[in-house]
């Protein structure tokens, strides 16, 4: 099978598209941590699912970082947007074919640290050395203002797990499914917003 064109994509290529994407890129190392790229978006999904997470928050953190492939993607998703941060281009990306339930938790993966680490003083505790220096260059924890205003955020408890799975899935003595284990329930996913939206 040949990777759908780019510039075609649709709510019918998205999940091949996606799933070339794995398998291209995803040996690629996970800047600072022991598990390549796939490994841990994968791990973050198991760990989801273990967890009895909704299908679209299992999605979620299995797509969680897909903006550090964002040049994957058509030129205009990008475009629409000013500022190059991973978290923010792949909720951007993948906006027009998921829902919100999916976008949140990616768009505020980062924030979410920022917020536990201002809420939770065992969460930092527990963050790997390369997880702690991001966080300094990413605005250290929350102020109590940001954190009021990001406790309304409608998806926080999706958002706020999404992030502790994140963090969790660096392990490399962890075997996952392959992406493939996923892809009927990004398919499933995607179909179920379609509708939503007709
Ligand atoms: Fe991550």
């Amino acid at each position: 099978m040949s990777a759908p064109d780019p510039k075609t994509l649709s709510a019918e290529t998205i999940v091949d598209f996606i799933g070339d994407i794995f398998a291209r890129r995803g040996a690629e190392s996970y800047l600072g941590e022991r598990v390549s790229m796939s490994q841990h978006m994968l791990q973050a999904a198991q760990l989801a699912q273990q967890a009895g997470a909704d299908e679209p928050v299992i999605v979620s953190a299995l797509l969680h970082d897909i903006g550090h492939y964002t040049n994957e993607f058509p030129d205009d998703a990008l475009a629409r947007g000013t500022d190059n941060l991973h978290e923010e281009a792949g909720a951007r990306v993948l906006a027009p074919f998921f829902p919100r339930a999916v976008t949140d938790p990616i768009r505020h993966h980062v924030a979410a640290k920022r917020y536990l680490c201002a809420t939770d003083p065992a969460y930092f505790d527990q963050l790997s050395d390369a997880s702690v220096h991001t966080l300094n260059l990413q605005g250290g924890p929350m102020t109590a203002d940001e954190v009021s205003l990001f406790a309304k955020e409608p998806n926080l408890d999706a958002i706020l797990q999404v992030r502790i799975w994140d963090d969790q899935g660096k392990d490399p003595t962890i075997k996952t499914p392959p992406f493939e284990h996923y892809a009927p329930m990004i398919a499933r996913v995607v179909a179920a917003h379609q509708k939503d939206m007709t």
